[in-house]
């Protein structure tokens, strides 16, 4: 008999592909779910989204013409709080990638334990063929489409790829001219003058740093003679790699998206990230080997950081992918399928919904502090996100341990546990 633990409940997939995040993300919540016996009536409601929203997105372009942007939000998931999840902006969004994204923010904000559910917007777009103007009217617009369905005790906005501070304080007067009055705490990742919080930029990669310095302890390492190979160089492959290189751990190889370098010795990093950011790519920085982002993952080395994109370690590769721990920065880099093959060469996994949860753990505080009307120091800030990030990742181990799984099934499971408990306890308005 067909276990009641399977079956997607998406009409429109009709063969399962490794690389649809969607379907990632499914096949891991049905084995936590499973592993938990998860009762009927919760395995029901919670394999679904709350809400998808589909909104056409009128935008005048520079040349005077009209242009309609098609973009989503997916509220997934509202049991412990508000809706919270960011925007990215990508002529690769897809509903699919956006729900995968959604239902991923529930359980990282679950891990963590900040009050909040999930939710994902994405806009098909390409932002680097439009100027300041268009994607200003763009994110107006589609911030407008959504005005009835966001806000401080709905949904709340924040950057993801192809979004930044900007984007949110567009965001947030759009929502504000429609409400009449200033209201903050409906986006976070504000600029810091705007009701932003200190750190929040910093935050995903500081909270990277966070748990692969516990990482590191577990397997009795220390910094300097710990090699780490970063995927990535925006605001979190290369905050990440700053703060990494700032204590001391010697990073081999970085990557933008054209490609990357590599030094066994070890590379300057703020010296690189400076020539990245004047000539826009690693292309001709001196004293290292040039390897493509695909070899990038294969380097011999103590701890990856994928922090690019999704499905980077796929069944393809797994097998050839040698570092002991593996920190998640991005959003699903590994596909389900490589789940297992990463379990049986023994690589320590720090899952994407913790490992990148600094990101929302300091929007959550961004959202404190707008609603108090009383803002933090960084170093409170930057405390409370190491508190936060340590305490998670010994919760993980611990339940990990407790359970005999591995630390992904184990954050899945740990997650749908206290979403699962808090769904009971509001009981099912049917
Ligand atoms: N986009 C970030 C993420 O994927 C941050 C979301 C937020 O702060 O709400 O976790």
């Amino acid at each position: 008999m067909e276990s009641m633990y399977s079956s997607s409940y998406v009409d429109d997939i009709r063969e399962i592909k490794e690389e649809n995040p969607f379907e990632s993300m499914m096949s891991r919540f049905d084995r936590a779910a499973q592993l938990l016996e998860l009762d009927a009536d919760l395995y029901a409601v919670m394999r679904v989204p709350n809400r998808e929203l589909k909104v056409y997105i009128p935008t005048r372009m520079d040349s005077g013409r009209m242009q309609v942007f098609e973009g989503y939000r997916v509220q997934h998931n509202f049991a412990r709080g508000p809706a919270k999840g960011g925007i990215r902006y990508s002529p690769d969004v897809t509903l699919d990638e956006v729900r995968a994204l959604a239902a991923w923010m529930t359980w990282k904000c679950a891990v963590v334990n900040v009050p909040f559910g999930g939710a994902k917007g994405g806009v098909i777009c390409d932002p680097q063929q439009m100027s300041l103007g268009e994607l200003e009217r763009m994110t107006r617009r589609y911030a407008a489409e959504l005005v009835d369905f966001i806000g401080p005790e709905k949904d709340v906005p924040a950057p993801d790829m192809n979004t930044n501070e900007q984007t949110m304080a567009w965001i947030m007067d759009t929502y504000s001219m429609h409400a009449r009055h200033t209201v903050t705490a409906c986006v976070t990742g504000k600029p810091v003058d705007l009701g932003g919080s200190s750190g929040r930029r910093e935050a995903t990669g500081r909270g990277l740093l966070f748990v692969i310095n516990e990482a590191v302890k577990r397997f009795q390492m220390a910094p300097t003679s710990t090699r780490v190979v970063v995927q990535g160089s925006g605001n979190v492959g290369g905050i990440a790699a700053e703060l990494l290189h700032e204590a001391g751990y010697k990073i081999v190889a970085i990557s933008d998206v054209h490609g990357g370098i590599y030094n066994p010795a070890g590379i300057d990093i703020p010296n690189a990230l400076k020539y990245l950011r004047t000539t826009r790519s690693f292309e001709g920085y001196e004293g290292v080997e040039t390897v493509s982002n695909h070899e990038l993952l294969e380097l011999d080395c103590d701890v990856l950081v994928p922090a690019a994109t999704e499905n980077q370690i796929t069944s393809q590769n797994a097998d050839k992918i040698k570092c002991k721990v593996l920190a998640e920065g991005a959003n699903g880099p590994t596909t389900a399928a490589a789940d297992e093959m990463l379990h049986q060469k023994g690589i320590f996994v720090i899952p994407d919904i913790l490992a990148n949860a600094g990101g929302v753990t300091v929007s959550y505080f961004e959202w404190v502090q707008d609603r108090m009307g009383y803002f933090w120091r960084e170093d409170v800030v930057n405390q409370r996100l190491q508190d936060t990030m340590v305490a998670s990742f010994n919760d993980l181990c611990r339940y990990a341990d407790a359970h005999s799984v591995d630390t992904r099934t184990a954050a899945y499971m740990l997650a749908i546990d206290r979403v699962a408990y808090d769904t009971r306890i509001r009981g099912f308005y049917a």
